[in-house]
């Protein structure tokens, strides 16, 4: 089998990468092993505002411009609900707080996502005299569905092998690489924390940071928005609500933990004063890197083996807007920005 391209891992990064691929008539095959739950598991949000801070996500206008033609496009064609247009609210702790945003929300750059009005809290089951700032272009895209979605079709036109990729099986020519009876002009490397057993690309600072979510059954909470006050309660309809998440760098197991559920469940209290049952709780690990700026680029020696990695906690936003850079970067020589390629690493 002769290919353009094999493609190791369908999380955010493999499906923005195939996105490119088959918009510019490439062909490709995916690897995918299942091994990894960082996208299975997100929480979706698209978000183009630091909410700690009130300053704009890195190119946020970029990845957004990308990103949100890229999920319409995918809800047609695969037939599936993706992308939930709903705003986000940041509740205010003090009056401090609403000055900041005030001030921020009058930057250029900030005026078009940042509401200058203050939200009233209208709600008895949320603590909130401060009232919110509304955050707008936001929403969520349902993440399981889409990869599930993907995976189908990839299965249905035979381009999915469930199945681990072996990296000493890759056999590396000069203008092509082997793996088994697939003979493909480039490789490009997207499994998220799996990167770590890559011998090709392990020497990369990926900082993996465990996170975890609950879904809880709220049925008198009544939000229709997305409530971010430390922690993010995102409605799911139904009474359900998705809640995280948490941040844990040293047990990267992939199970869940009574300590992140405590957590959670501690925060939900501080923020709420309804009753709730906890409904579910998934873990994933993400990969993110300390310079907070994704991972892209070739192999210094290898020149037709490629990495799309880092995507840190904002995969949803950034994943096609550095699948984009890479595959100009690949097929239009078009340089990366010094930014996001691996080569900073090198020096
Ligand atoms: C709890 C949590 C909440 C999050 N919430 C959000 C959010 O609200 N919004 C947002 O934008 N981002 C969110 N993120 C971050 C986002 O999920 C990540 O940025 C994104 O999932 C990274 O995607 P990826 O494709 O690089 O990696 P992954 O999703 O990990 O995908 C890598 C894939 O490669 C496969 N793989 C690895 N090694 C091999 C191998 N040797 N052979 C075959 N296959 C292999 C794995 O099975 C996996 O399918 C969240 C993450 C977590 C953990």
């Amino acid at each position: 089998m002769q290919v353009d391209y094999i493609v190791v891992g369908i999380g955010l990064a493999g499906i923005s990468f195939c996105e490119q691929l088959r918009a510019n008539n490439r062909t490709f095959v995916v690897f995918d092993n299942a091994s990894q739950q960082s996208s299975t598991v997100a929480g979706g949000l698209y978000n183009p505002v630091v909410l700690k801070r009130f300053t704009p996500v890195w190119k946020c206008k970029e990845q957004l411009d990308l990103a949100l033609p890229m999920y319409a496009k995918l809800e047609t064609e695969l037939n599936e609900k993706l992308d939930y247009k709903i705003p986000v609210y940041r509740k205010f702790a003090s009056l401090e707080e609403q000055n900041d945003w005030f001030t921020a929300s009058d930057k250029p750059i900030l005026s078009d996502y940042l509401s200058p009005k203050i939200v009233k809290n209208e709600n008895p089951s949320i603590d909130a005299s401060f009232g919110f700032g509304e955050v707008l272009e936001t929403g969520r895209i349902d993440v399981k569905a889409l990869l599930d979605a993907y995976k189908s079709y990839l299965l249905n036109n035979n381009l999915l092998f469930e199945s681990v990729f072996n990296y000493d099986d890759l056999k590396i020519e000069t203008d092509s690489i082997q793996y088994g009876n697939i003979q493909a002009k480039h490789i490009v490397f997207a499994e998220g924390f799996g990167v770590k057993q890559n011998p090709f690309f392990n020497h990369l600072p990926l900082v993996p940071a465990k996170g975890e979510l609950l879904t809880i059954h709220a049925p008198n909470l009544k939000i229709d928005y997305v409530l971010k006050a430390g922690v993010f309660l995102i409605p799911l309809g139904d009474d359900l609500y998705i809640v995280g998440a948490t941040y844990e760098w040293k047990d990267l197991s992939a199970e869940v933990t009574n300590i992140a559920k405590e957590e959670l469940e501690t925060k939900i209290r501080k923020l709420v004063n309804c009753e709730f049952e906890v409904v579910n709780q998934v873990a994933g690990i993400r990969p993110t890197v300390k310079d907070r700026r994704p991972l892209v680029g070739a192999h210094p020696i290898y020149k037709n083996l490629f990495v799309l990695n880092g995507l840190g906690t904002r995969g949803v936003m950034i994943g096609p807007y550095v699948a984009q850079k890479l595959y100009n970067f690949i097929e239009k020589s078009e340089p990366l920005e010094k930014e996001i390629d691996i080569a900073r690493f090198s020096g």
